[in-house]
């Protein structure tokens, strides 16, 4: 009998501590082993790659799960390169020992190789479902074949043991269900390839089961016979790692639903495979609808961020602009390193240089949706344009020329949307300025009198009906350099000069009747004048300077 050996007292706590916190559902463990034995195979491929006395074969190398429901076993195999007796003491012998992360730092591997291990805790997490956990081992290195077994708390035995070929077999004696807590399930197949889909669905090595299905019989189609075969689960090359012309929109709809970016489906995606300066890929999505909570501060903005098919971080934020918080999606890149932290990967430079590709790839894909899909444009619009016009005035301006041909406004033309290009393109030879009225709704600008002349002129007008409108074309100041007036500014740059002398003394004909209404009205407004721009209107008010009174009401709003 092998003589049981105490793990080290921290490595108990840090046991008990782990089994009960860190890992906030149990279903994960299956995801540690599995992750465990990538690892232990990839391992085996590079001893096949600088070892020419090993001969590489790719079937040779996989993943079985399976469970014997009647003793309560589950089992995770590999092919992988085992351990011998010193490494299964260092490496299950002691909590937080990662094998895999000395193994990365001793052979130097910086790229190419996919090892996901490094903090050495995964394993442990096999006692949330487990009493007792054994594992068969054969070093690549070594003939002997080694048995670990544990249930946890009192320590560990290891004893030599049979297994004729090299790799890990991972034995979990699954716990009785209990009330609160039901084990049953990780001896379900069912439950057990959902488990391996949500979590190992990129692992690069087939993860096999026996599946039992009910199957037409071949002579008979109506009665169906259980058969039980050998089925790869996982899926093993991500969507984003596979050739887009094998895809079609609705593998990218179902992979938008899997990932839970949204309830809708996606207006748009772009599927991107960068190889320049900086490698990598990503599979963007444009949104139809607004988050509940996207104008709000809960709303956190990111991409999930992939380091080789594995995941790093579920939102960096650092790859979006604010301005386009609303895209959804992932980024995988070789070029960044796994364990990069949080605070680190602000300044990375290879983050940064993806960041900007990134930025200008939605910028282009929103430009020639407006191009060439207006109808999805303007549903984009609806959600997030004025996502776009803050985006406008954000930050001084410094991002407008980014921003400014994705805007649209609604027009007194034809009561629709356009954008700057299309009202300038129909601008009337005489005219000068982009003129715009703004007001609580549509109904109301129209029937503003300052409206009037402007489009007896022909002119087109733009109706602002959020307060971000004119802040935005404030921070624009100009389109293809014509500037932007609000029909209520004093001058208009309509009034032909013989409108002007004609005001000028129809100003002084009725000058002691204005300034008896200047008196009247004092302190309320500045003056009282003669208009041309009048039709059918008696009076209207005109702002005195650059912001408009629409523009003055929000400023005086604002606190200070
Ligand atoms: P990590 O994977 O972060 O290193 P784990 O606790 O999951 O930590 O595993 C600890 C170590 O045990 C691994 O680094 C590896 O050296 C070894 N190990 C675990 N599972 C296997 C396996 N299936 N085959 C070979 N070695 C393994
Ligand atoms: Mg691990």
């Amino acid at each position: 009998m092998a003589a049981t050996k105490q793990f080290e007292a921290e490595s108990k706590r840090l046991l008990d501590i782990m089994i009960n916190s860190i890992y906030s559902q149990k279903e994960i463990f299956l995801r540690e082993l599995i992750s465990n034995a990538s690892d232990a195979i990839d391992k085996m491929y590079y001893k096949a790659l600088t070892d020419d006395s090993i001969t590489f074969n790719q079937d040779d190398f996989y993943i079985k799960v399976s469970a014997d429901k009647d003793n309560r076993i589950l089992k995770i195999e590999d092919t992988g390169v085992g351990m011998t007796e010193e490494e299964l003491e260092q490496n299950l012998g002691t909590i937080a020992q990662s094998g895999s992360l000395a193994f990365k730092n001793e052979n130097e591997i910086e790229d190419g190789h996919d090892i996901i291990g490094q903090f050495g805790v995964g394993f442990y997490s096999a006692f949330m479902v487990a009493d007792t956990v054994t594992v068969y081992t054969k070093s690549a290195d070594s003939g002997q074949a080694f048995k670990w077994q544990s249930n946890g708390a009192e320590g560990y035995t290891i004893e030599p043991a049979e297994k004729e070929t090299h790799g890990t077999q991972i034995l979990i004696q699954v716990k009785e269900s209990s009330e609160e807590e039901n084990y049953d399930d990780y001896l379900e197949e069912n439950r057990l390839q959902s488990i391996i889909k949500k979590y190992s669905d990129y692992i690069r090595y087939p993860i096999k089961m026996d599946v039992t299905e009910q199957q037409p019989q071949e002579d008979n189609e109506e009665e169906t016979v259980e058969v039980t075969e050998e089925q790869t689960i996982n899926s093993m090359i991500p969507i984003w790692k596979k050739n887009k012309s094998e895809l079609t929109d609705e593998d990218y709809e179902a992979f938008y639903a899997e990932r839970r970016y949204g309830f809708d489906k996606p207006l748009k995606h772009v599927h991107l495979s960068i190889d320049g300066q900086v490698r990598y890929q990503a599979i963007l999505f444009i949104p139809e609808n607004t988050p509940f909570d996207y104008y709000t501060q809960d709303y956190e903005k990111g991409l999930e961020l992939y380091s080789n098919g594995v995941l790093i971080m579920e939102k960096c934020a650092d790859l979006l602009p604010d301005y386009f918080g609303f895209v959804k999606g992932i980024v995988d890149s070789e070029d960044l390193s796994l364990n990069i932290s949080r605070e680190m990967l602000q300044h990375d430079r290879q983050l940064r240089l993806i960041g900007k590709n990134i930025k200008s790839k939605i910028k282009k894909e929103l430009q020639s949706m407006l191009k060439n899909e207006r109808e999805n444009y303007e549903k984009f619009y609806q959600s997030f344009g004025r996502q776009l016009k803050f985006g406008v005035q954000m930050d001084y301006g410094a991002n407008k020329d980014d921003l400014k041909d994705l805007l649209l406004f609604y027009s007194s033309k034809e009561k629709k949307m356009v954008s700057l290009a299309e009202y300038v393109e129909r601008m009337k030879d005489d005219q000068q300025y982009i003129y715009y009225a703004t007001g609580e709704s549509y109904d109301r600008i129209e029937k503003l009198p300052q409206t009037e002349m402007v489009l007896d002129k022909g002119y087109e007008i733009l109706y602002f009906t959020e307060d971000i409108d004119e802040f935005a074309i404030k921070t624009l100041m100009s389109y293809d350099d014509k500037e932007f007036k609000s029909v209520a500014s004093g001058d208009l740059g309509i009034e032909s000069e013989e409108d002007e002398e004609k005001e000028e003394s129809e100003q002084q004909e009725n000058k002691e009747m204005f300034d008896e209404l200047k008196n009247l009205l004092a302190g309320k407004v500045k003056d009282v004048r003669a208009s041309k721009r009048l039709k059918s209107h008696p009076v209207c008010l005109t702002a005195d300077g650059e912001v408009s009174i629409e523009m003055e009401k929000i400023l005086q709003s604002m606190p200070d």
